[in-house]
Formats: structure tokens, C-alpha cells, sequence
């Protein structure tokens, strides 16, 4: 059976102006449970505020709880801080980290939503209101869960916030793999970077994810993986500038938990854009089953 991880919070109504696909999360829950007795459902407990101030300014972690996060923050968002969206701001990071002590357990869990990778100390950013990968990340290090753990990014676009956010923080190296020429135009540094050219296809996209992340996690041996599954380097995605098939998305998440060589692995989804989210939630879920299969739960 594979762990999942999902929160009714995490279906939020969608705020008026938004250009995010709302009903994503709720898509992904639906196509799991049509998985059936395959998969073990988990419901985290939202992180606790002092978790979130542990990376976030408390000034802003405030904002957002109350749901009166200024325009200039709205508008880097790119959606307005409902209570309904506050909510879920905090049930994803608790998400995250409840995936990752379920990795730790039975070797590999999924949270349904995450990967809020552009979310920076005082200010979201790019969809992003929390980062749930940092915030986890701090609070397994700080409660000793583990000694050392790897955030890995795989999303098309740099994993920014958690680079900025988890800098010098001990025991924690960061890993991101991007088109380069892609959001955010300016770059964060990750303890590792590996930029890309615009339209990379499968094999050249293995070829530098395999060179890179092995060498990687050999380095910095760590007893954990936060994987960023983000499926916006498909070839359709409208915010991508990559060209994976869905084959070679498949066999990214193959490739993944063979470097990750046995070390128990949690992953979030991230981004994946398009008009038809079914196609999109489709695509998140092809990698938690994928990555369930190979991992030996699925
Ligand atoms: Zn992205």
C-alpha cells in the first residue's frame, strides 16, 4: 500500500483573480481513491505556528493566518489570502512533514499538495504561500528525527524559497534542476544548481539528472529525501520550457528512487499547468504511483 497524504483543507474554494487551478488537489484525491486498496490514507494535523515562524518571518506568518496579507504580497502570490486559503497554507506543511515520518516508516509516502517551492521568509511568491518543503525540512532536523536530509527539486522552475530559506541551516543540502531561462528570474543559489537548456528532451534530461543528483547524495548521504515531483518539465505544460514525454516524466520517478538507493523518500507535488486540470492532477498522480511502485509499496 502506498501512504498518502491528503487534508480536506487542502481543496480550498478558489479566490476571486485567481490564475491558479484550484481544483487540482481535489482531482489528485479523486484519482487516488479510485486506486482503491492500494492506498493508505493519512490526515496531517496543520503545522503548528511555531514550526511555521521557525522559517517564516512571524510578522507575515501572522498575515496570512488572519487572512490580511497586503496587495504588494497578493500580487506576488498571485492570489488573494482567503481564510479558506490560510487554512490550507497550514494543513500543507503539516502534510509534508507527516509524508516524510510515514517515508520513514514504510520507505516512501506522497502528500497530495506541497512543493511550495517559491515561498520566501516574509512574502509567497509564485502560487506559493508557505513553504511547506523548508518548514518540514527545519522542523525534522530541529525535533531529531534525522541528522541529515536532502530537499530535491525536480519542478521546472528553481526551488528559490527553499534555497534562500534552508541556506547554512546544518544538515540540510538543497538540490534543484530547472530550465534556466524560466521563473524566477533571479535565481537563489541551492547547495547544488543544475540548470537547463530550453527544450531538453527525455534522455538528455535523465542523462543530467542522473550525473547530477548522484554525485549529490553520495556527498551529503542523507537519511531522508523531500522530493519536489513537480510535472511541469512535460513538453505541454504551459508554463514549462522543457520537452518530457510522460514517459520520461515515468521514468524520472524511476530514476529518482534508484539514486535514492534505499534512503525513504516523501514526495510533494509541485507545479503542472494546463486548461485541462484533470490532465494535470493525471500527471501528479502518474508520479506518486510510479514513484509507489518503485519504492515497493505500490
Ligand atoms: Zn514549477
Amino acid at each position: 500500500m502506498i501512504a498518502i497524504v491528503h487534508h480536506p483543507a487542502y481543496v480550498a474554494p478558489a479566490p476571486a483573480r485567481s490564475t491558479y487551478r484550484w481544483n487540482k488537489n481535489g482531482l489528485i484525491r479523486d484519482l487516488l481513491r479510485a486506486e482503491g486498496d492500494r492506498v493508505a490514507w493519512h490526515v496531517p494535523d496543520p503545522m503548528p505556528q511555531a514550526w511555521l515562524e521557525a522559517v517564516h518571518d512571524p510578522d507575515y506568518v501572522a498575515e496570512v493566518l488572519a487572512a490580511r496579507v497586503p496587495p504588494a504580497k497578493t500580487r506576488r502570490i498571485g492570489f488573494p489570502v482567503t481564510p479558506e486559503v490560510a487554512a490550507r497554507a497550514q494543513a500543507v506543511p503539516g502534510g509534508t512533514w507527516l509524508a516524510a515520518h510515514l517515508a520513514l516508516e514504510h520507505g516512501f509516502a506522497a502528500n497530495t499538495a506541497g512543493g511550495s517551492h517559491h515561498a520566501l521568509g516574509d512574502t509567497g511568491a509564485g502560487y506559493c504561500v508557505f513553504n511547506d518543503l523548508a518548514i518540514a525540512a527545519v522542523r525534522l532536523i530541529e525535533e531529531g528525527t534525522v541528522d541529515r536530509l536532502a530537499v530535491v527539486d525536480c519542478d521546472v522552475h528553481q526551488g528559490d524559497g527553499t534555497a534562500a530559506l534552508l541556506a547554512g541551516r546544518p544538515g540540510i543540502a538543497t538540490y534543484s534542476i530547472h530550465a534556466e531561462k524560466n521563473f524566477p528570474a533571479r535565481k537563489a543559489r541551492s547547495t547544488l544548481d543544475v540548470p537547463l537548456a530550453d527544450g531538453l528532451d527525455d534522455d538528455a534530461y535523465l542523462a543530467a539528472l542522473a550525473d547530477s543528483l548522484a554525485p549529490f547524495l553520495a556527498e551529503h548521504r542523507p537519511q531522508l529525501i523531500l522530493y519536489q515531483a513537480g510535472v511541469d518539465p512535460f513538453a505541454g505544460d504551459r508554463l514549462g520550457r522543457l520537452s518530457l514525454t510522460l514517459d520520461g516524466l515515468a521514468r524520472r520517478e524511476r530514476l529518482i528512487a534508484r539514486l535514492a538507493a534505499g534512503v525513504p523518500l516523501a514526495s510533494t507535488v509541485g507545479g503542472g499547468y494546463g486548461d485541462d486540470a484533470l490532465e494535470i492532477a493525471r500527471r501528479h498522480v502518474a508520479a506518486i504511483l510510479t514513484l509507489g511502485e518503485a519504492f515497493g509499496a505500490g
